[in-house]
């Protein structure tokens, strides 16, 4: 039984997260900034306890418990003693004796403990300990009518852009160095809002609302159709393009999707080595063994599964290559500087030697330049995406694009 949970407070105002790992850090910021509330970050307990100097009661800690210099309990000490002090989410790597230590300190100082959370991180659990408060902070906002950077669309449009068939598709090529028989160019399938008066939209400005209303599933039902429609159109015009399709956690926490998915590209009469998916590093490890189900029943049906962001997510490594990924994508934020940043080189480096090791196709995203792509090729990477090679564009637009690039190529 949860001990000190109160209700929930009205409206949450913000966020704070301790933390010593960055990389932790990071990847609690983006839960926290994904499911919408706002956050302030600390690496050191002291800068915080010197920094905030009081809360308004609707406040959030999330803290971990080991830390150098100043530590979670200390922390815990000097919040019993201010005025309205937030609510707790207590970290620990250690055993959960630790963490149930830290729980009962909390409440005999009268302090409000929301959960605990053990590392390795679940994601899936951190945002489910945040939904209750989302909601709340949510409803509240809607009350107050303030339009927060996050929220520029409400729910309510962005549904109606689902139910009206609003969303359109982008495709972005991605180059491939060695060729092997298969086509030179494949694409990734890049979601846009098509808004009846504000033109065309970006994915980062509605696709956290949908995330958070629970409508992924609704989406990626849109892209998928339009997807395969367009691909069986190119293939009838003699034009074959696999194509990328992003996916997101609750897709695959739906073990219905490889029947949904495979179904679809039966009755189109296209072959499932057409369709790689993608899913985000930092999104994986939710609910390992439900991904893992629904993971592996993909690459039975024959599709090809790519890790995006890679680099990025916080996950044991292990786990990631016991996951059956027939692709790498390196994040662009390593591939944009590594002609420049001897760290980034590394993580590219060491992301291609992964990808050889576990047998999976290495791809790099974010590629702008000539020299970031010829210094790939010379590491090994097998294909290359970004706006060097061409920015996401219109179906016909790509068709035009892939054939004209073919007549160079021949
Ligand atoms: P992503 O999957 O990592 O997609 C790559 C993003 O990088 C795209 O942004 C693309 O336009 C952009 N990009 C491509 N080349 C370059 C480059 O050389 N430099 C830079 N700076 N950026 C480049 P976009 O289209 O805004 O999409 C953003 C994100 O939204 C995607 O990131 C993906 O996570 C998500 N998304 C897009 N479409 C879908 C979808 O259909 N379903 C789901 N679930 N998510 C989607
Ligand atoms: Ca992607
Ligand atoms: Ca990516």
């Amino acid at each position: 039984m949860r001990k000190g949970v109160t209700e929930q407070p009205s409206s949450v105002t913000k966020v704070y997260l301790i933390d010593d790992e960055p990389d932790i850090l990071f990847m609690l910021r983006e839960v926290v900034e994904l499911v919408g509330l706002e956050s302030q970050c600390f690496f050191q307990a002291d800068a915080f306890i010197d920094e905030v100097l009081d809360f308004d009661g609707n406040n959030i800690l999330i803290l971990d418990l080991q830390m150098p210099r100043v530590d979670g309990i200390e922390v815990i000490r000097h919040l019993a003693k201010m005025g309205n002090p937030p609510e707790l989410i207590l970290i620990s790597g250690q055993d959960s004796s630790v963490l149930s230590g830290a729980e009962n300190l909390a409440v005999a100082h009268a302090l409000t403990v929301r959960g605990t959370l053990e590392k390795p991180l679940s994601i899936a659990r951190l945002r489910s300990l945040l939904a209750p408060l989302v909601a709340a902070s949510t409803a509240a906002r809607s009350r107050g009518d303030m339009k927060s950077a996050v929220l520029d669309f409400t729910a309510e449009e962005v549904r109606d852009a689902l139910d009206l068939d609003q969303f359109v598709l982008h495709y972005q090529p991605k180059e491939e160095f060695a060729l092997s028989g298969a086509s030179k160019y494949s694409a990734e399938c890049l979601v846009r809002w098509q808004h009846p008066t504000q033109g065309l939209i970006y994915p980062d400005r509605f696709i956290a609302l949908i995330e958070r209303q629970g409508w992924m599933p609704d989406l990626t039902t849109i892209v998928f159709n339009q997807a395969i429609r367009q691909q069986r159109q190119w293939q009838s015009d003699g034009l074959r393009i696999d194509l990328s399709i992003n996916i997101s956690a609750s897709d695959i926490t739906s073990l219905t999707l490889p029947e949904t998915i495979s179904r679809l590209l039966a009755d189109n009469e296209l072959d499932t080595a057409t369709i790689t998916l993608e899913v985000t590093e930092s999104e994986l490890m939710g609910e390992l063994t439900t991904s893992l189900d629904v993971l592996t029943r993909l690459r039975l049906k024959g599709l090809c599964l790519s890790i995006d962001d890679f680099g990025t997510g916080y996950s044991s490594l292990l786990q990631l290559f016991r996951m059956p990924f027939s692709e790498l994508k390196i994040d662009q934020s390593f591939v944009s500087k590594m002609v420049v940043d001897v760290e980034a080189l590394a993580i590219v480096k060491t992301c291609i030697l992964l990808g050889k090791q576990f047998h999976m196709r290495v791809v790099a995203e974010g590629v702008e330049d000539q020299a970031t792509k010829t210094m790939l090729a010379k590491l090994g990477c097998q294909a290359v995406q970004g706006y060097f090679i061409a920015e996401p564009m219109s179906a016909d637009a790509l068709a035009q694009w892939m054939k004209f690039e073919s007549s160079l190529d021949t």
